[in-house]
């Protein structure tokens, strides 16, 4: 492994692979949908970028689908509370 290796992840939504820290993770704690900013809860997780367009795209179907996990309506919220704007 090169030691400039910097892991790269790919956004649910629009595909595009970046590195990781310049996306967010989503997480799902204990059947809640949780922000992790350090990447570092264990759990399903699911990678946005941070284009607004993602995170509105990212709605309940998409996110379900990668997460394998029905989003509640409190989770559709924290989503649109943390849509970059
Ligand atoms: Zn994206």
């Amino acid at each position: 492994m090169r030691s400039k290796y910097r892991p790269q992840r790919t956004c649910v939504v629009c595909r595009e692979k970046r590195e990781k820290r310049q996306l967010t993770r989503l997480v799902m704690v204990n059947g809640r949908l949780q922000v992790d900013p350090s990447g570092k809860l264990n759990g399903r997780g699911a990678y946005l970028c941070e284009k607004p367009a993602c995170w509105k795209e990212a709605g309940r179907a998409t996110l379900s689908r990668a997460l394998r996990y029905e989003l509640h309506e409190d989770d559709c919220a924290l989503l649109r509370q943390m849509t970059p704007s």
